[in-house]
């Protein structure tokens, strides 16, 4: 018994000797296995630098407490929503239409000027007056309209001098502005958000456009969705979000190149399920010649009509300065989306302001907004005797 005590610690030490060796000699193994495949040798004139064989490091062993640290890391942490509490939005102030018109009245200033420097009504009284109209894109059929109206009333003696002339003028052309109803159309119910699409060609003003109507509504006490519907450009979305941080409004958007319809549909369900007032959607403007726009338009404006929503409103943006060229698109855009409106932006920086008048009596369209400045408060609601007086003084 004396002797097999001390045989049996002799054999229990080697055999423990022997679990270690075995140990090492696998994890040694494990570390070249794990190694990634040798890259093939690049070839470089400077010789490769020796390598160092470091001594191997002893396992790490991990102090139990700094295990509970990390378990108690990687667990998963309850989120809190915070309601953050915003300033209500400036109420911005409206910019006159008289300080903005300035190009526009230029283009009448001249001929009025001459108009007046004559004693009576001459035939190059009518030269003048149809020149200006002309000039500032009122159309020929506008224009030969608006003064056969007047020559018969000049021979009729009711007009007999210049002055008179020009403000029977002037009353004309407000009459002829007049009977539109310039409405933005919203028809509330609890559940079924109003949609307002725009559509236009890129670089009219369409999402500045919208970043000024959501301001505004956000002021007026509605809420808000906006949707990027333009996916072809990226910087469409992101142009349309910072107006909508801008405007405490909602905010949906796609991956770039996908589906507008997909995008629209998507905002209008958020609002429907949030209770959301108006989704105003922005929809891409490229390729306004090509029929597949024309096509996608289609498909958005039937997908946008779809329950729970009701497009109340679409409203084509066409740039003031284009003129003339503005109204193809206007037949283009009204023929795919059943237009109701028209925003007619940069009016402050065109001679062409008479495109007013080509678009409603030509096109039978209502200009229901304009834009007079970049500002957010300078797209204002299109009123016609404000308009019509800013062209004369
Ligand atoms: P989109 O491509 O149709 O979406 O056009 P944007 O909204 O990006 O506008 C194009 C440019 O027109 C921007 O520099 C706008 O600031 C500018 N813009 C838009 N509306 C007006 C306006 O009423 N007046 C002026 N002066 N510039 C405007």
């Amino acid at each position: 018994m004396e002797i097999l005590l001390p045989i049996l610690i002799v054999l229990v030490l080697i055999f423990g000797f022997g679990v270690v060796a075995v140990n090492r000699a696998r994890t040694r193994r494990r570390g070249i296995d794990n190694e990634p495949p040798a890259r093939p040798v690049e070839r470089s004139a400077t010789p490769a630098p020796t390598a160092v064989l470091e001594p191997e490091a002893p396992p790490v062993e991990v102090p139990p407490e700094i295990e509970v640290e990390i378990e108690e890391a990687l667990a998963p942490v309850e989120i809190e929503e915070i309601e953050v509490e915003e300033a209500p939005l400036e109420v911005v102030e409206r910019p006159r239409f008289r300080d903005r018109l300035g190009k526009a009245r230029a283009a009448f200033t001249s001929a009025f000027t001459s108009v007046r420097s004559r004693g009576g009504i001459t035939e190059d009284t009518w030269d003048d007056l149809e020149d200006a109209l002309l000039a500032a894109d009122v159309g020929l059929d506008v224009a030969t309209d608006l003064l056969d109206g007047l020559r018969d009333r000049v021979k009729a003696k009711e007009i007999t001098d210049p002055e008179a002339l020009l403000d029977a003028l002037k009353v004309e052309m407000k009459d002829r502005l007049g009977a539109a109803d310039r409405d933005l159309q919203f028809e509330p119910q609890p559940g079924s958000p109003n949609v307002w699409l725009f559509v236009g060609v890129n670089g009219v003003g369409k999402t500045t456009t919208i970043g000024k109507v959501g301001y505004a509504q956000v002021v007026d006490g509605r809420s808000v969705v906006m949707a990027a519907g333009d996916t072809f450009r990226a910087a469409a979305a992101e142009q349309l979000q910072t107006w909508a941080e801008r405007a405490h409004a909602d905010f949906v958007r796609g991956s770039e190149g996908g589906d507008p319809s997909a995008v629209i549909f998507d905002a209008i369900q958020r609002a429907a399920a949030r209770d959301t007032d108006l989704v105003l959607a922005d929809t891409a403007g490229r390729l306004h010649t090509k029929t597949n726009l024309m096509e996608e338009l289609r498909k958005v404006r039937r997908v946008a009509a779809r329950e729970p929503g009701r497009v109340t409103e679409v409203l084509l943006v066409i740039d003031a300065t284009t003129g003339q060229n503005g109204l193809t698109q206007a037949k283009q855009f009204t023929d795919a989306t059943e237009v109701t409106g028209v925003v007619l932006t940069k009016l402050d920086g065109s001679a062409k302001g008479g495109i007013v008048f080509a678009i409603e009596t030509g096109m039978g369209l209502p200009v229901k907004l304009v834009g007079l400045g970049e500002a957010v408060g300078d797209l204002v609601p299109f009123d016609p005797d404000e308009f019509v007086e800013a062209l004369f003084a």
